[in-house]
């Protein structure tokens, strides 16, 4: 059997970090089995709509390195690949079903229709009336649906179980006497998430299903209607939740959800797609960094895990850290320099300085901001630069340093280490001080570097303004 998988996002706004996961589980696996990975938007909910989301969903897939094989913008015979534009497709299909008597329509006056959205009564909740449209005669039903509002409701039987084999999670059985008669059709014939789920995976020849486990309670609804058109179902692969910290599902108080809030912050697309690979799947040893390519010979859905998956925003860091640290100081800047502002003109001796620490991009002005803004960063600076023993190196220092000087880092240290031999001040105390006077900060790169960057006209300024008089 060929494999044939799909990312069927709704565009209801930004891609979400769990999302990504998804598309990308997809994606490997398909290259994983010289497989194909198709694109679906499922834009049936027009109420949820969000205009710019494709584009920026394509965008986001793009960025990562997730390409797909068929979807918007591909043309091929089994699209369109969007859901709004195969409405033809799917009432066909509903016709297919009423006349088994599979599913039935519900008939709703205005009025009732109005009832129902005003009072915001779950449509998934049958009132008596409706119940009764489960019994009309079929050519009753079929006159009525030309001249009344309607949905369309799938034939639930009300007993029984039905069940299926997940890959990662074995065999899941369902009471069917639990569930209610879905809407498949809504009154304004569009076909809701779960009918056009089912008729597109099957119309478009999905082997494999791999979503997140939010969609397991719909299983029962999906296999019914398997069983109804008689198809043979795909393979299905629930993957784990994506938690907090604290084990509540990945939510906006407590983390970024968006990709985008990601890209913009500076994460790479390199550690984003590695990070999200191991959440929720292993490698088969100890490993833990890899690029696409090396991850679509690992990956193997035997290690995806059951349990959910805590998103751990350190070890993301860290993650960025490591591919930052991979790329040239020259790309760096090249990349950061959307985060700097007008008056810091960031060089690559200043990005040399500190690209080793970097978590993430959109730290790196505040890593060099005291190149071009002096300020003291807490009381401590305040109290060090006001110490009577600083105040003497200050003063060492402004009287030693003159223009003709090779403004140099070794030719500084020699002028610190005479300092040292005429005060008698040393490690860090000596040290110390000098870092808070031309930098305002505790700690930070090497400061005979800095001095070198600084210049000599600014290091003369930054220590004059901190001598008492
Ligand atoms: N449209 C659904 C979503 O937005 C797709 C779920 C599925 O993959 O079946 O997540």
């Amino acid at each position: 059997m060929s494999v044939r998988v799909r990312f069927a996002p709704s565009p209801t706004g930004f891609l979400h970090i769990g999302g990504l996961r998804t598309a990308l589980y997809n994606y490997l696996f398909a290259k994983k089995n010289n497989g194909l990975f198709i694109l679906r938007i499922e834009d049936t909910d027009r109420n949820r709509y969000v205009e710019g989301a494709v584009d920026n969903l394509i965008k986001t897939l793009k960025w990562s390195g997730i390409k797909f094989d068929e979807g918007p913008e591909i043309k091929n015979k089994l699209g369109p690949y969007f859901q709004s534009q195969r409405i033809s497709k799917y009432q066909k299909h509903i016709k297919n079903l009423i006349n088994n008597k599979k599913a039935y329509p519900c008939f709703y006056s205005k009025k009732r229709q109005l009832e129902i959205q005003q009072n915001n009564i779950p449509s998934n909740i049958l009132t008596e009336q409706d119940k009764k449209f489960r019994n009309l005669e079929l050519s009753e039903s079929v006159n009525r649906m030309e001249e009344e509002n309607y949905v369309v409701r799938l034939r639930v039987p009300s007993k029984g179980n039905v069940e299926y084999k997940d890959i990662v999670r074995g065999k899941l059985k369902f009471d069917l006497s639990l569930i209610e008669d879905q809407i498949l059709i809504k009154s304004d014939g569009y076909p809701t998430y779960h009918f056009a789920n089912v008729v597109d995976d099957h119309l478009m020849k999905i082997s494999h299903v791999i979503r997140g486990e939010e969609w397991i309670s719909s299983m029962p609804k999906h296999i019914l209607l398997y069983q109804y058109f008689n198809w043979e179902m795909p393979e299905f692969v629930h993957l784990p939740l994506i938690l907090n910290q604290d084990k509540t599902k990945l939510s906006k108080r407590q983390n970024d959800v968006a990709v985008e809030d990601y890209i913009k912050k500076g994460y790479l697309k390199e550690s984003i797609i590695n990070y999200l690979s191991l959440l929720g799947w292993h490698s088969s040893g100890d490993r833990e960094l890899y690029s696409m390519e090396e991850l679509i010979k690992e990956f193997s859905i035997d290690r995806i895990q059951k349990s959910g998956a805590i998103f751990d925003v350190k070890k993301l860091n860290w993650m960025n850290n490591y591919y930052i640290k991979q790329l040239k100081p020259e790309q760096i800047l090249l990349l950061a320099q959307k985060y700097f502002s007008q008056n810091m003109q960031i060089d690559i001796s200043m990005i040399n300085l500190i690209y080793e620490k970097i978590e993430r991009l959109v730290d790196i002005p505040k890593e060099l901001d005291f190149f071009f803004n002096f300020e003291l960063e807490n009381e401590k600076c305040e109290l060090i630069i006001k110490q009577k023993q600083s105040q003497i190196i200050f003063k060492e220092l402004y009287n030693n340093i003159n223009k003709n000087q090779k403004w140099t880092s070794d030719e500084f240290k020699n002028i610190i280490f005479n300092i040292q031999k005429k005060t008698g001040i040393k490690g860090k105390n000596l040290w110390m001080p000098i870092r808070v006077i031309l930098t305002g900060k505790l700690n930070g790169p090497d400061i005979g570097s800095i001095i070198e960057i600084l210049g000599f006209e600014e290091c003369k300024k930054r220590i004059k303004n901190q001598i008492d008089e």
